[in-house]
């Protein structure tokens, strides 16, 4: 704290804010803000943070905690006011990620591992940020977790469904572990998708669609082994598809979600008991620009993180 002395009065002056670091700033390590933003740190001074913002931009925080790396990052997919898929009967995707996302840290920590989820689904977090709370952690791992409806006509049946980084066979070996420990433990709560396992590589599908960027999040994190996990459907989807998934009742409950964070928290420990080795690893799906991420116009950023207008 400066104190200034101007004649008989006494002031006192603020700590002033270093300059903002340049936008494409590499950021090292995320702050947790009182409220639970997590926000990738950009530069320290001495009034606080220059952040990255959960809508992309550079902001700042006077308030927090410094997480500097964990073991895994888990990242519920949507939250906020963003629902992902909803059911007939409206149960949001985002509401059913973050409460596995939830479940999988509870796991993970009891084997004593650190963890570190990406939001606490309460604004909306674009892609890019996300990718760079991996990034600035470097955790061992980041698992995604989603619930789809429309994505890829292709497979059109229920099921397990893990993304991978194209052309990352440590990506790949996590999506393998996540498909079949899935698979597995959700088996026994339904039949349509323990009826077999013939959908192939279409099940570890590698992403490389220039068309769309909605799996930018395994490009933004090209750093860090990352998957994609779909264990299930919300729903079949629009447009004259049946009207609900047999998987979207059983995505509300318990048992399912025990199950399925079962299954996640056992393939992330069995891909750290025995990662892959990295010598002569191609480089990850190449990180890229920012693609045009379709919420960015109406993203809006939490206070805690926002700047002053
Ligand atoms: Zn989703």
């Amino acid at each position: 704290m400066l104190v200034l002395v101007i004649g008989a009065a006494t002031m006192t002056r603020r700590p002033q804010p270093s300059p903002a670091p340049a936008p494409d700033t590499a950021p090292r390590g995320v702050l947790v803000t009182p409220s639970g933003v997590v926000a990738p740190i950009l530069a320290t001074d001495e009034a606080g943070w220059w952040v990255r913002t959960p809508c992309f931009r550079v902001g700042r925080a006077d308030a927090g905690t410094v997480v500097e790396s964990v073991d895994v990052v888990l990242d519920p997919g949507h939250g906020g006011g963003e629902d992902g898929a909803v059911s007939p009967d409206g149960l949001r995707e985002a509401d059913v990620n973050a409460a596995v996302a939830e479940q999988v840290a509870r796991r993970l920590e009891a084997q004593g591992l650190t963890v570190l989820v990406t939001h606490p689904n309460a604004y909306t977090l674009l892609l890019h940020p996300r990718g760079e709370i991996a990034t600035a952690l470097a955790p061992r791992v980041m698992v995604s977790i989603h619930h789809n409806s429309v994505y890829e006509r292709v497979i059109d049946e229920p099921g397990t469904i893990a993304l991978h980084q194209k052309d990352s066979a440590v990506s790949r070996r996590l999506a393998e572990l996540l498909d079949a420990e899935v698979g597995a433990a959700i088996a026994p709560l339904g039949d349509r998708w323990a009826a077999g396992d013939d959908l192939g590589p279409q099940r570890k599908a590698s992403v490389d669609d220039p068309r769309w960027d909605w799996f930018g999040l395994l490009r933004f994190s090209s750093s860090v082994p990352s998957v994609i996990v779909e264990a299930a459907y919300v729903g079949n989807g629009p447009d004259g598809d049946p009207p609900s998934s047999p998987e979207g009742p059983l995505l509300a409950t318990d048992a399912f979600r025990d199950a399925e964070a079962d299954g996640i928290a056992r393939a992330i420990e069995a891909f750290l008991a025995e990662p892959p080795a990295t010598t002569g690893e191609p480089p990850a799906h190449p990180s890229g620009a920012p693609a045009q991420d379709p919420l960015a116009a109406s993203c809006v950023d939490p206070a805690d993180v926002s700047l002053p207008v």
